[in-house]
């Protein structure tokens, strides 16, 4: 896969196509942005055209693009180059069985000191083993605590020769200064939605789908294409099933609860469509754009005209609680039930996500 596939970053992967048509790479980079928007793609990318077998290699010895078929592009595509290595955090790596933690500890949600020094310390001490440039990956690199950071500082001051450090971050300036001002920053942006839009009808989406998913995607074309349609389809109609409760029917709230909190990703999307929903009811308040739920529309119009937009924010607030809640384990049927009572009660409590894990 080319660098042209992490679309909308033209300048991030210019940058890093030029260091390798000069073969003059960077010994640390910080890859910058959003969630989604090619970082980890572009870091695996580099790792590869530096090491790259296929095609003319430039003057310094590396490919400006990988080829994606040779035997290192394969085995870094897999995970398995001995010259790559990936460091993420301990609960992932531990999932993967790629790390234990040690004196049997759990596993934390962070990147710790000892994965720096026993993964990226230890490996580094060793020799190259058939690469032309070996890789560090961090990533996510802002889930390092300040400890691991620390850690990490001698190899960013001192890294040994033809090595390259990426940390890929969501946040940045999360970081450390100190780690910061050794990684030459690379910013990653959201793709804008008219282009996220073109390129899921190109992929053979209908207009309204893909209007659907780039809302629901938020800049990021991997998200965007891995909405199924049918699924969306599925999302469309519980929304509209909550839009057909009604202030005086508990009954049926409680049994919209059970019907769509029995899955908790179907309910933690539910509650991003809904929040689309919203956004294109604030739209319509404000007389214009075009609404991303096109077959919502009357419902849409009726809401617009039937609640103030205060009340609409208080909603929107009340739907990214309840996403954060099920991101947080709540149960999502009692998450759900919660999200009903306070669409139809502005002064329903909140509830903590640990008060909505009472059942299953
Ligand atoms: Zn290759």
């Amino acid at each position: 896969m080319p660098f042209s596939e992490v679309i909308a970053q033209d300048r991030a992967t210019g940058a890093l196509r030029a260091a390798l048509r000069r073969g003059r790479l960077h010994h640390a980079y910080l890859f910058g942005g959003p969630a989604g928007t090619g970082k980890g793609r572009a870091a695996r990318l580099l790792a590869q055209a530096a090491n790259c077998q296929g095609g003319t290699a430039g003057p310094g010895g590396y490919r400006e693009e990988p080829c994606g078929s040779c035997l290192p592009c394969r085995k870094i595509d897999r995970d398995v180059h001995p010259d790559v290595i990936r460091l993420a955090e301990e609960r992932v790596m531990v999932k993967a069985g790629s790390w234990e933690p040690k004196g049997g500890r759990s596993a934390s949600k962070d990147i710790v000191v000892d994965q720096v020094r026993d993964v990226v310390d230890h490996r580094l001490a060793l020799a190259r083993s058939e690469g032309r440039r070996r890789f560090v990956i961090i990533d996510p690199a802002d889930a390092m605590n300040p400890q691991a950071q620390n850690a990490l500082l001698k190899t960013l001051e001192e890294p040994p020769p033809e090595t390259t450090l990426v940390l890929v971050a969501g946040s940045p300036d999360a970081l450390l200064p100190t780690i910061r001002s050794r990684c030459l920053r690379i910013s990653f942006s959201p793709a804008p939605d008219e282009l996220l839009v073109a390129r899921l009808e190109a992929a053979g989406r209908t207009p309204e789908e893909a209007h659907l998913a780039t809302a629901l995607a938020g800049g990021s074309l991997g998200r965007a294409l891995a909405l199924d349609p049918e699924e969306l389809d599925a999302l469309r109609d519980a929304v509209r099933a909550a839009l057909a409760l009604r202030a005086d029917d508990a009954l049926a709230w409680m049994a919209f609860a059970r019907q769509y909190g029995e899955d908790r990703a179907q309910a933690g999307e539910l509650c991003g469509l809904l929040a689309v929903w919203l956004r294109d009811v604030l739209a319509a308040q404000a007389g214009g754009g075009r609404p991303a739920l096109l077959d919502l529309a009357e419902e849409t119009r009726r809401a617009a005209e039937e609640l103030s937009p205060a009340e609409v924010v208080r909603r929107q607030g009340e739907v990214g609680f309840t996403a954060q809640a099920l991101l947080q384990n709540a149960s999502p049927v009692l998450a759900l039930e919660r999200l009903v009572i306070a669409w139809f009660t502005p002064s329903a409590p909140r509830r903590s996500a640990g008060e909505l894990r009472g059942r299953a």
